[in-house]
């Protein structure tokens, strides 16, 4: 069994943005990632630190943009702010929003070119189309890392646990645009296990601890574990029971250490692709 470590992969990426970072700022164009936070959830804070202590890493200004109390119109008229400053280049909006407000009706705020994790639905329906977009950071985190895990896309089966517009869909979309043979499974899908036992590269991304066992999984598959869940000891686990499954797997990603830090990774390599493109305008 091959374990897939992504703190490694999201280094290498580091580097690369963090010399691109610094040639933008010598220029005159320092890459600039605003997150909008609306929430005191605990676990979103944890990861708008982790952001912010990535962007200062690699030399992205980051702004921290709070919207309290948090209420609907204040994120939207935040978000209409953000995407018309000169100074930011990329946009991230921070989950739970305000009861009444989806993502993707918020997304719908952020500038297509600052959209750098694909929250506006026109980044979505732009990844259906092929057409160049952001996709959310996750779900490209999950692309990446197959090469690592060795797997095989053309013609292999893909089975997607998780069907949300921010890492189920897009993952799906991207596998299938690898020529994998795509299957979308969520909370209503019947006999999980005899779907994703097919599966030859299996990404689980319910958020529900433990969700895959040994009967779910194919011998020799790849198994990505997008699920971050907080277990009662408060230690992070996965979507998948990993010790049930490193026997039978070919290839896993951990959780932490697995898909987390390529999705940080990612997405400050969005914030300066759209700073460069901004550049370019
Ligand atoms: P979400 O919006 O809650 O979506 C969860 C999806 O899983 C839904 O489509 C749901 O189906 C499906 N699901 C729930 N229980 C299921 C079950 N028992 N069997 C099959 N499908 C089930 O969550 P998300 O934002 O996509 O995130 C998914 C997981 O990834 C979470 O653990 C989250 O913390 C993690 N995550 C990690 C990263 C990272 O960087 N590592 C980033 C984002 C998210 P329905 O549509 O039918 O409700």
């Amino acid at each position: 069994m091959r374990l897939v470590e992504g703190r490694s992969l999201a280094a290498e990426i580091r580097r690369t943005i963090g010399q691109e970072a610094g040639r933008l700022r010598a220029e005159g164009a320092p890459p600039a990632l605003a997150a909008l936070i609306a929430t005191d959830d605990p676990a979103t804070a944890w990861y708008h630190d982790a952001i912010a202590r990535a962007t200062a890493d690699v030399g992205i200004d980051f702004r921290t943009v709070r919207v309290e109390p948090a209420d609907a119109r204040g994120v939207i008229d935040r978000l209409d702010e953000l995407s018309a400053d000169s100074q930011i280049h990329g946009i991230i909006c921070l989950t739970p929003l305000p009861p009444g407000l989806t993502l993707a009706r918020a997304g719908e705020r952020i500038a297509p070119r600052k959209d750098v994790d694909g929250a506006n639905p026109t980044s979505l329906g732009r990844l259906a189309v092929g057409l160049p977009a952001f996709a959310p950071a996750t779900a490209q985190a999950v692309m990446e890392l197959l090469p690592a895990a060795r797997a095989r896309l053309v013609g292999a089966d893909a089975v997607v646990v998780g069907r949300s517009d921010v890492v189920g869909k897009p993952a799906a979309l991207m596998l299938l645009r690898e020529h994998a043979t795509v299957t979308i499974c969520h909370s209503r899908t019947e006999n999980l296990a005899s779907i994703t036992s097919r599966a030859d590269v299996l990404v689980a991304a319910a958020g529900r601890p433990g969700l895959i066992g040994a009967e779910h999984v194919k011998p020799g598959a790849v198994v990505i574990d997008v699920g971050t869940n907080a277990a009662e000891d408060g230690s992070i686990v996965g979507d998948v029971d990993f010790d049930a499954v490193a026997g039978i797997a070919g290839a896993i990603t951990p959780v932490p250490g697995g898909v987390g830090p390529v999705t940080t990774a990612v997405l400050l390599r969005n914030v300066v692709a759209a700073t460069a493109i901004a550049r370019r305008r």
